[in-house]
């Protein structure tokens, strides 16, 4: 079975659809220039998570910390090493979170 797919050019990867593995194919690049893959097994066109997901929640933690204290997003980069726009993003999407959850909060109490 392995040896057919030796030809193409087979990337590694999992689909987010069904969870594939071994079925990935390099599928053209999208407008970004990030590369596209596509699952043989179920059809899908996606493109892998963003570079992001490869730091760590401790350090997500920190950026957020950072952002909260005033901190600008080209700074929390600066000093954690990472992509503003990424430092910025995780940040923004805790605080976000956070407040969701603060908002509910105030919601059960209101209800009283
Ligand atoms: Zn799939």
């Amino acid at each position: 079975m392995e040896a057919k797919g030796r030809k193409e050019c087979q990337a590694k990867g999992v689909c987010p659809q069904c969870g594939s593995v071994g079925m990935q194919w390099k599928y053209g690049i999208n407008e970004s220039g990030t590369q596209r893959y596509k699952c043989k097994d179920c059809g899908r066109t996606y493109t892998p998570a963003p570079r992001a997901h490869e730091y760590d929640e401790g350090t997500k933690k920190t950026a957020l910390r950072m952002l909260v204290s005033g901190m600008s997003g080209r700074k929390i980069g600066l000093l954690l090493g990472m992509c503003k726009n990424n430092a910025y993003k995780w940040a923004e999407e805790e605080a976000k979170k956070r407040r969701e959850e603060c908002a509910f909060d105030e919601s059960i109490h209101k209800t009283e």
